[in-house]
């Protein structure tokens, strides 16, 4: 049903004589990552030793996987690049769009009612296209990779920044854009950066109340939010070869808090176990032929500061439970600390909720030890001061974890049971009195604790910390509350200390599930139909953009020059509008319309030149283009940082822009432009961004001399009469000028798959 051992034995068959290669060109022994780096290259054996942190390179991924909110604009293109099937093994999985309120059975339902067209729309493209569909309730996607994809030693990118979780397997595991899935999906290479490394050496052995998840929660109190930039983070040592599998998953999860590409552990017996344990024994054995391949070079790891460009050791005997916040995953404090940092900050020492689970941690360890302690309320007869709730993160986990009596044990200490879904992890929370924005602390197992980001509350201090602390802290209900050396008072008044957390690795029994929520795609999928509302307002069928006219653009008018900072949530912004996420026209009501006008310094006031007029940057855009008038935009340093959204570069293409000039740019929205057909064009002098004036018209004199290399030629016209001339450098290569020409990358795709 699952993974495809044929093509996990294919990779493995190329692994040995590519790595060889590699270590030959490179002339030293090599990390995991470059291992799993130099197999992967688009152009298959390694010709050339890379630089890393500097050279962009061309990989082939095995895999690609795509949650509901983001693959739904992924999938509206790909059904435009004119092929019958992905080219890569690909998932989809339902997860985001379930809010967490009452229960599992009454929230599935109510979401499956909500956004029925939507899972009914990505259900029928995977059915299509023969992408494996994972229904609403079968699981969040990281959990559900590692359960069914995730191999050691493979490469695999999702449209989800906690696609790293894979990492836990042994893989390089990548949250892209869906921009990025597509290409990859269409047969496309798929670009990055030769990622810098940092090693992590893990010595002694986690034990009692220390886990995983105080791993990760102390290095990102190390490296900070930003410290793994760039950067793809091995970990290894004794205490890594000692630790389960699905707790180096929830170490690699979190390595998206630090920033990082990506993070991985080098194949150990731990991944065996898992892989067996999960009906994957073939992979494992597969995994053991080339096992040398699938883990840094000796050398390497006994001498880790030669071979990376940042190298921590963390002592795990030494390490104290931490938990990480409130409002950033850096702010780590060991449990110790913890009241006394609470009482200097005035946070909230009564913990209102306790919440366990998410793609982070619900492994049937992470349960299995929070039950341990559910079950001591009972028998140590205390009384559990705050709710509780679980949201497990597969239909396979959560259906193991009831037949073996977990479930039965949190009920009894009254606790809630949300759907296999992410829930209060993305603020899909509705809680309760969160509209009256009090005061208040929670702590949970997940990953991101920004403002807002579990019930919508600003003011909900959230704290990260590992399933069993998590559980502890809710039986205390107190926040400064340390489960190793203090005592609770029970119902008798006597007072008693928690036992240490005990669980089992892997269920005894093995995982089991009625229905693991797994739709596979048509063998031939030619004669399924994908049905769109066209009065739908969350989806839209795309049409592709028109090609070039072939002729120089005339008579452009200035849409916004945009002041100061303008990154991808500037462009396109976030919150209420993701729900428009499948609908380009509607989505669209939002471009730019958080970015500064710098001739009044408002937001979404911009001049109509047509009538004089100042209207929201939308509404001016879609006069021009009904008048057919073209339009640029122009914008400062590192226009579109952020995030990789595509919708970023597909709404002005959509609503007629030709044109974006700015002082620079942020990389991937550079090339997001590119592929939408637009041209992303530099100031060759940065002053003229100054010359730029609110009633200037622009003509592109020489856009049929379009060539890699050549700067453009823009003639600006000022309504006091005069005429400026300014040249605009680009980055187009051929290829990318292909792009331009055709309309949109994937017109020239749908084009090259028809020829
Ligand atoms: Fe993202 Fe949270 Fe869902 Fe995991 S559970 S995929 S972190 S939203």
């Amino acid at each position: 049903m699952a993974f495809d051992i044929e093509m996990i034995k294919k990779a493995y068959g190329t692994m040995a004589e590519r790595v060889d290669k590699a270590r030959q060109l490179v002339g030293r022994p090599l990390t995991l990552s470059e291992k799993i780096l130099y197999s992967h290259l688009w152009e298959g054996n390694p010709t050339q030793a890379f630089t890393r942190g500097k050279d962009y390179v061309d990989f082939a991924p095995d895999r690609v996987a795509c949650q509901d909110a983001t693959a739904q604009m992924a999938l509206l293109q790909f059904m435009h690049a004119g092929k019958n099937k992905v080219a890569v093994p690909t998932t989809v999985h339902c997860d985001h769009l379930i809010q967490a309120k009452v229960d599992a059975a009454t929230d599935l339902a109510r979401a499956k009612t909500q956004s029925n067209e939507v899972f009914d729309f990505l259900s029928s493209v995977s059915d299509k296209y023969g992408i494996g569909f994972w229904k609403p309730g079968a699981g969040i996607i990281h959990q559900v990779v590692l359960e069914n994809y995730a191999f050691p030693g493979g490469m695999m990118i999702g449209t989800d920044s906690h696609t790293v979780n894979a990492g836990g397997l042994g893989m390089l595991a990548i949250g892209v854009g869906g921009a990025d899935a597509v290409d990859v999906m269409s047969g496309m290479a798929w670009e990055l950066k030769f990622p810098k490394l940092i090693g992590i050496k893990l010595t002694g052995k986690l034990s009692g109340w220390t886990a995983p998840k105080d791993v990760i929660l102390k290095v990102a109190g190390i490296l900070t939010v930003k410290g793994g930039t760039g950067a793809i983070v091995e970990y290894f040592g004794e205490g890594a070869t000692a630790m389960s599998c699905t707790g180096k998953g929830t170490i690699c999860n979190m390595g998206a808090e630090i920033g990082a590409t990506t993070s991985t552990f080098g194949y150990d017996d731990s991944m065996r176990r898992y892989l067996k344990s999960t009906g994957r024994a073939d992979v494992a054995e597969a995994a053991d032929a080339v096992a040398p391949y699938l883990t840094g070079d000796a050398e390497v790891y006994a001498n880790p500061e030669q071979y990376f460009d940042q190298v921590i050791e963390i002592n795990l005997s030494e390490l104290e439970p931490h938990l990480n916040g409130p409002f950033t995953p850096d702010l780590a404090t060991p449990i110790s600390k913890m009241r006394e940092e609470a009482e200097k900050n005035n946070w909230p020492l009564q913990i209102q909720v306790g919440l366990i689970g998410s793609c982070t941690n619900s492994s049937y360890e992470d349960i299995s030890r929070a039950a341990s302690l559910a079950k001591q309320v009972a028998d140590k007869n205390l009384k559990t001061k705050a709710q509780f709730t679980i949201t497990p993160g597969s239909e396979v986990v959560r259906y193991t974890i009831e037949r073996d009596g977990f479930i039965d044990t949190f009920d009894k200490i009254g606790a809630t049971v949300f759907a296999n879904a992410c829930g209060p992890c993305i603020g899909m929370w509705d809680r309760e009195g969160a509209e009256k924005e009090e005061r208040n602390t929670i702590v949970h197992s997940f990953n991101r604790n920004f403002s807002k980001r579990a019930d919508g509350n600003p003011n909900t201090l959230a704290f990260v910390g590992s399933p069993e602390l998590v559980t502890a802290l809710a039986i205390a209900g107190d926040l400064g509350f340390n489960p190793l050396t203090d005592k609770l008072i029970n119902e008798d008044g006597q007072e008693v200390m928690l036992d240490e957390p005990t669980g089992n690795e892997l269920p005894p029994k093995g995982f089991d599930a009625e229905d693991p929520g797994f739709q596979a795609p048509s063998e031939d999928g030619s004669g399924v139909q994908v049905v769109v509302s066209p009065t739908s307002e969350r989806l839209q069928l795309l049409a592709p953009f028109e090609p070039w006219n072939g002729e120089n653009i005339i008579g452009a008018k200035l849409l916004i020059k945009a002041f100061g900072k303008c990154t991808t949530d500037h462009i396109s912004m976030a919150g209420p509008w993701l729900r428009f996420r499948g609908h380009l026209d509607n989505i669209s009501n939002n471009m730019l319309i958080g970015a500064i006008n710098a001739f009044n310094q408002k937001a979404n006031s911009v001049k109509n030149q047509l009538n004089g007029k100042y209207d929201s940057v939308p509404a001016v855009q879609r006069e021009y283009k009904a008048a057919g008038v073209p339009t640029i935009v122009v914008g400062d340093h590192n226009y579109g940082e952020g995030s990789s959204r595509e919708h970023a570069a597909m709404e002005p293409r959509f609503l007629g822009v030709k044109a974006v000039l700015v002082k620079s740019f942020a990389r991937i929205h550079e090339t997001n432009l590119k592929k939408q057909g637009m041209l992303a064009l530099t100031f060759a002098n940065e002053a003229d961004y100054d010359k730029i004036q609110e009633n200037d018209t622009f003509n592109f004199v020489d856009l049929k001399e379009f060539a890699p290399g050549k700067p453009l030629t823009i003639e600006l016209f000022h309504d006091n009469g005069t005429t400026e001339t300014i040249l605009a450098n680009h980055t187009y290569n051929e290829g990318q000028i292909g792009w331009f020409v055709a309309g949109s990358a994937l017109n020239l795709i749908a084009a090259a798959g028809n020829a």
